[in-house]
């Protein structure tokens, strides 16, 4: 694949001119920024699990029929998480955002946890994290041990307790959509970065902010639904075009 310089000398003066006047930036990540951290994306080619597609498991309908399958699948998947480590890519989101300040947004899908393990903290989940469960009859979360298997308990009630994400069909919790909508909405640059952009809710964020006036930059080794609306499109992985993206921005040193 060839890099287009010009597309990252362009992305870099639009980052820095919002960092030079304080502007609002906001970021989108998907799983593809985890992708070089070892954990699998949906729609690459490790995205199925003992011939199950993510959309088999990922629902209400299949946790209501096969709990035990389900659960498997989050402990396999945060066993995963657990072992893998920040990479490039979640470092140099962490480093703009210490220089950004109260100006910045994370939102992402990922459920890994490795965003908040690299140091970002103006960070929305929008998706939950794999990292705790829930229980299905008093709402109570807990921290899952690392060694957590079967179908895990509530220790207040005793029901069944489930993974704290958002499964496909399920809404978004109302206070992070609502911060994640307003990132979008106030951002003059709106970062997209390895989200293959078709799971709504969160794909829309990249249409409002688009709508919205920001100037959106994209950064995905693939095209995506979305990438017409993008004003830069780096075609590269995550852990090598952030670092170069924020060099360019004069942000870290070159
Ligand atoms: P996705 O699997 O649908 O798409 C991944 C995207 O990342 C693709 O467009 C791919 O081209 C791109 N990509 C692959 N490697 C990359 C790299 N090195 N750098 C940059 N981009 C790269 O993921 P999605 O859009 O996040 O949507 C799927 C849903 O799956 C989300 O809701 C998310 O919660 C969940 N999910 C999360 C994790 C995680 O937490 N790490 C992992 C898998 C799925
Ligand atoms: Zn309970």
């Amino acid at each position: 694949m060839a890099v287009d310089r010009d597309a990252f000398t362009r992305a870099g003066a639009l980052l820095r001119q919002a960092m030079d006047s304080w502007s609002p930036v906001a970021v989108l990540t998907g799983a593809g920024i985890s992708a070089e951290s070892g954990v699998p994306t949906f729609r690459g080619p490790d995205g199925l699990w003992c011939g199950f597609r993510p959309e088999e498991l990922a629902t209400p309908a299949a946790f209501a029929r096969h709990p035990e399958r389900v659960w498997e699948w989050y402990h396999w998947r945060r066993r995963l998480v657990l072992a893998a480590m920040p990479n490039a890519g979640h470092r140099a989101l962490a480093a703009l955002e210490a220089v950004a300040g109260d100006a910045f947004t994370l939102v992402t899908q990922n459920v890994d946890g490795l965003h908040r393990l690299a140091g970002s903290r103006r960070l929305v989940e929008l998706h939950g994290t794999l990292l705790e469960a829930r229980c299905t009859r008093c709402g109570r979360v807990e921290p899952l041990p690392p060694e957590a298997t079967g179908i895990p308990r509530c220790p207040a009630c005793g029901a069944m307790a489930r993974p704290n994400v958002v499964w496909f069909g399920e809404s978004l919790p109302a206070d992070a959509w609502a911060r994640a909508q307003r990132a979008a909405e106030t951002a003059s640059v709106f970062l997209v970065i390895g989200t293959s952009a078709v799971v709504y809710p969160a794909a829309g964020l990249i249409e409002i902010a688009a709508a919205s006036g920001a100037r959106v930059i994209e950064v995905n080794p693939e095209e995506t639904p979305l990438s017409g609306l993008a004003d830069c499109v780096l075609r590269e992985r995550a852990g090598v075009a952030l670092p170069a993206l924020l060099r360019e921005a004069g942000i870290l040193d070159a």
